[in-house]
């Protein structure tokens, strides 16, 4: 069936979503048999009881892990038995695509076009990007004299317990699940608590690919439960974290606390989008300033959240770019028309409306939105939201908001451009539109970003790794860099 002949509607009142645990090659409840509620921001309404595990559910979780990996079916497995298991888990998840874009569009309020055409086929891409990789690494013999043989060789590190966000729940889950499952470990996955419906049917399906039990099991639950106990277990070996500073930081408590586990962070962004008075198409700029700002409702670690235009073409700008956010649709997610949905929850809300609230009071002028709107559904929905003549030292211009609010910065020339752009804790991503050589290059290496755009957005692909510098994060996503998290470098040394 093409996407525009399925009623999204009709097929969500059919939606019957899986509510248990992914243990051991079972579906099972909560130890204690407890629950929590999965709701919409659509409209907010209950999607399902789920699972709520704690402690004894995630020692159940990493016993099981630890027994697949010692059992060896497939941490020892043959890279090409790997390779086979995962691309029928990706072509799975496929045939399932229109069901899983319909779990995240409910769960956590992705315009269904988005969920249908990036967030599936990035899980896709990125389960058979790795499986094609796993039987295609090499280890290393340095030279040693004449007298040795020397060899250097990854081993998987046991038991990985990723634990990610809801705004790309399957993205996010899926750039953990491909390097860490294709050399070989056993993962346990937590998912948000606002997203724990998709993640189960991808643990559900799975098995159904034949990954032997024990493999991937998800766990879902709360963070202080299910994230702390899996953050203070002292049988997990790699934490893989997306999500925000503050749980990174407990993270790496849990850490010191337990196990000295290694814990690597995915976190927050304030990305700056420069734009020079000599962009080659100032129109394509401001169109993409707009799609960056409100792409996935503004819940992107990587948001356009920091519009630094030269002063003087500011104003023109600034106006173009108001026009092209108030021309993109926002409604109902399953409307295949609709470009911004719902924030993910209430508590999402309020946090929006709280910095509007200190954009205002801090003297920013509000130019578009800064309210709550469509109450009438039930549902979660937040105006796109600008704000000019916004100074660098202002909290809308420091912290990550997390929704469609844009903060616009005027700038003077390319010091000064570099100085504002640098000027936050984070280090995620920074996007630059220029003509000109000189500032480009010049900019791409002055920016402490782990990405850098020239003249683009949020582009790239798997074989690029993506993460932070400073406090967004350590460690890379993506690319096969990422498969060192999932690794122990062996150093065997034979006398000859
Ligand atoms: P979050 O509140 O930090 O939660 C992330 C995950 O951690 C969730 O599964 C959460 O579970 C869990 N968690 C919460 N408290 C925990 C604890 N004490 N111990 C262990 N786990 C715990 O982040 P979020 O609100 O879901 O996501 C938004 C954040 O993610 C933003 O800061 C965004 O920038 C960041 N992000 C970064 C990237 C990147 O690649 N750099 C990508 C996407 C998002 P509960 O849901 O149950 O609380
Ligand atoms: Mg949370």
């Amino acid at each position: 069936m093409t996407q525009a002949s399925i009623d999204w509607h009709e097929s969500a009142e059919r939606f019957h979503p899986r509510q248990q645990a992914v243990i051991g090659g079972e579906l099972v409840d909560a130890v204690d048999g407890a629950t929590f509620s999965a709701t919409s921001p659509r409209d907010g309404t209950v999607l399902a009881e789920v699972a709520a595990c704690r402690t004894a559910d995630v020692d159940r979780a990493v016993a099981s892990a630890r027994r697949a990996f010692d059992a060896g079916h497939w941490s020892r497995s043959a890279p090409a038995e790997r390779r086979r298991s995962m691309l029928r888990f990706a072509r799975l998840v496929e045939e399932h695509a229109d069901e899983l874009a319909l779990t995240v569009s409910l769960e956590m309020g992705k315009p269904i076009s988005d969920a249908r055409d990036i967030e599936i086929p990035a899980l896709v891409k990125t389960l058979t990007w790795y499986a094609e990789a796993a039987d295609k690494l090499l280890d290393e013999l340095p030279r040693t004299g004449a007298d040795a043989l020397a060899m250097i060789t990854r081993e998987p590190v046991g038991v990985v317990a990723a634990i990610v966000p809801w705004n790309f729940p399957l993205t996010m889950a899926g750039w953990k699940l491909g390097p860490a499952l294709a050399v070989g470990n056993s993962v346990v996955l937590k998912p948000a608590e606002q997203s724990p419906l998709s993640a189960l049917r991808l643990g559900e399906l799975a098995l159904e690919a034949g990954l032997p039990e024990g493999v991937l099991n998800v766990v879902p639950g709360l963070g202080h439960e299910a994230g702390q106990a899996l953050g203070r277990h002292d049988d997990v070996d790699v934490v893989a974290f997306t999500g925000s500073g503050e749980v990174g930081r407990e993270l790496l408590r849990y850490a010191a606390d337990s196990n000295l586990k290694r814990v690597y962070l995915e976190l927050g962004g304030k990305t700056p989008n420069i734009v020079f008075g000599d962009a080659p198409d100032l129109a394509e700029a401001a169109a993409t300033a707009a799609w960056g700002i409100t792409f996935n409702q503004g819940e992107m670690c990587t948001a356009a959240s920091r519009l630094l235009v030269q002063r003087d073409v500011h104003d023109d700008f600034v106006s173009q770019v108001l026009d092209a956010i108030t021309s993109r649709r926002l409604g109902d997610p399953l409307d295949t028309a609709t470009q911004i949905g719902p924030v993910v929850d209430e508590t999402q809300l309020r946090r929006v409306l709280d910095y509007v609230a200190i954009g205002l009071d801090e003297g920013a002028d509000l130019r578009l939105g800064g309210g709550r709107t469509l109450p009438d559904t039930g549902g979660s929905y937040v105006e796109p939201t600008v704000f000019t003549g916004v100074r660098p030292d202002m909290r809308i211009a420091r912290e990550e908001i997390f929704g469609p609010v844009l903060s616009v910065l005027p700038f003077d020339d390319l010091p000064d451009a570099i100085r504002i752009a640098n000027d936050t804790v984070y280090g995620l991503a920074a996007s630059v539109w220029t003509r000109d050589l000189t500032t480009a290059h010049t900019a791409a290496r002055a920016l402490r970003a782990g990405t850098v755009w020239v003249n683009c957005f949020e582009e790239g692909d798997l074989s690029v790794p993506f993460g932070g510098m400073k406090q967004s994060g350590t460690g890379r996503d993506k690319s096969l860099h990422a498969i060192d998290k999932y690794v122990d470098l062996k150093t065997t040394w034979i006398a000859l």
